[in-house]
């Protein structure tokens, strides 16, 4: 027990004991007993008066006032006041500097509960999302942008966020991250982007237009040296100038239509589409066309464990196969093997494309979808390569909500593979088909 209730259970026995002695010397011991416990009892009601004054907020109780242990009770419960005082201004203070920062901030941030209803946003949000602090606190997020790729990512966040036109802003646009946090909480942070993507357009709408306008051209030329290569009087000298000429005006031409292609992709739509592509049979087709360009390639070997059907366009699920087919079949020397496989998989089904070819440097994969990157420049262009082919296959494939993973070792070989989601396939029930 603390010394400070030793002491006053001690007081307490000394009172009673006197009030004893006096009750023994003067006589009605119980009176005396009663009289002394009746003023203990007094005493305590004052100190509990004063600390209820105390609590409700009224003034401390000076050192005068009292002493012994309710002094240092009363001390004590003063300088807890005190202290949750502080506590509260500084609470104040922190959440003023919190509101004063958060309202300039030029980002738009809005809290949003298990629900999705909205429980706080700054002044930047109200600004890009029109969001009224008098209305909409408590309402869905949905209800109040309806956009229909917002609506999506609401249910599935995560990734890098999604561009959508602002609601507020006239012809602006807005980027949206959310990221969740504590327990089924989520934050959105919105950035107004309408510059970004004016400037985004700006620069695919240019490379559009020039490469619209080189075709043209361009098409003239190859169509002269077609015909100057194919003349049999073309004198000698010119023969290997001219077939370098239409070399070159070839790979010009075809940069032009992957650049084309990669624009289109980029302009479109975000989704592909949902028409049925046998891919099966797209496979086969694709695989025996490669066999027969020429004698000196690697082995091809194609094999379907599933036969499942995908729904997207046709026109890029080719493209996206023949692309990563081309690669292998480039970067693979003719002694390797590039193995084509068509399989299910945890969450939908994977084409794979393997190759024993040159590989890949680790460092390098992040980097390779981008345009124009190639581990190797001379060989890509040596082999017909564009540097646009992966950029195109990641659009595509993106168009077609697949994921695009690649693992390599560098001289031993790399491996592709295209995962897609079960509701983009169809699956016909039959039995996987033998390896072609
Ligand atoms: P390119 O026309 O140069 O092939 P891509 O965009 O298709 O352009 O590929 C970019 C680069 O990635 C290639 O230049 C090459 O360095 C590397 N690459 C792509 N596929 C393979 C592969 N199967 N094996 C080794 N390297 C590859």
């Amino acid at each position: 027990m603390p010394r400070r209730w030793v002491k006053q259970v001690a007081y307490l026995a000394a009172w009673l004991a006197a009030a004893a002695l006096l009750g023994m010397f003067f006589g009605a011991p119980a009176w005396w007993l009663t009289a002394v416990l009746l003023l203990y009892v007094a005493h305590t009601l004052r100190h509990i008066y004063l600390l209820d004054r105390m609590l409700a907020g009224g003034k401390r109780v000076g050192p005068f006032a009292t002493r012994g242990l309710w002094a240092e009770i009363l001390a004590r419960v003063d300088k807890l006041r005190k202290k949750s005082r502080n506590r509260k201004k500084k609470f104040h203070r922190v959440l003023r500097e919190i509101r004063e920062s958060t309202g300039a901030l030029r980002d738009g941030g809005v809290i949003l509960n298990a629900a999705n209803e909205i429980v706080w946003f700054n002044p930047a949000a109200t600004r890009m999302l029109g969001l009224d602090p008098r209305t909409d606190l408590g309402r869905r997020i949905d209800n109040l942008i309806r956009h229909p790729q917002f609506v999506g990512y609401l249910a599935e966040p995560g990734g890098e966020g999604i561009s959508i036109p602002s609601p507020k802003i006239e012809s602006g646009w807005i980027a949206v991250q959310i990221i969740p946090y504590g327990r089924d909480q989520s934050i959105a942070i919105i950035r107004d982007v309408t510059r970004e993507t004016r400037l985004e357009r700006t620069r695919r709408d240019f490379v559009a237009n020039a490469s619209h306008e080189l075709r043209s051209p361009l098409t003239v030329l190859s169509g002269y040296l077609d015909t100057l290569a194919d003349d049999d009087d073309l004198p000698e000298s010119w023969q290997v100038p001219i077939t370098e000429m239409l070399r070159q005006a070839n790979r010009m031409t075809q940069i032009l239509r992957d650049l084309m292609e990669l624009t289109r992709l980029e302009s479109a739509e975000a989704d592909a589409g949902h028409g049925f592509v046998d891919v099966c049979s797209m496979l086969k087709l694709m695989v025996r066309d490669f066999g027969t360009v020429t004698a000196v390639q690697p082995a091809l070997n194609l094999r379907f464990e599933t036969d499942a059907a995908l729904l997207g366009n046709e026109t890029e699920l080719h493209s996206i196969f023949f692309n990563l087919l081309n690669n292998a079949v480039r970067f693979t020397p003719a002694s390797g093997s590039v193995e084509v496989v068509w399989r299910p998989d945890a969450h939908g089904a994977a084409l794979e494309v393997i190759d024993t070819g040159i590989g890949i440097p680790e460092e390098e994969i992040p980097r390779i979808t981008e345009r124009f990157y190639r581990v190797d420049p001379g060989r890509s262009r040596a082999t017909g390569g564009t540097g646009l082919g992966l950029a195109i296959v990641k659009h595509a494939l993106q168009r077609h909500d697949g994921v695009l993973q690649i693992s390599s070792v560098e001289g031993k070989g790399s491996t592709f593979r295209c995962l897609f989601a079960t509701d983009r396939l169809v699956f016909r029930g039959g039995r996987a088909e033998a390896a072609v």
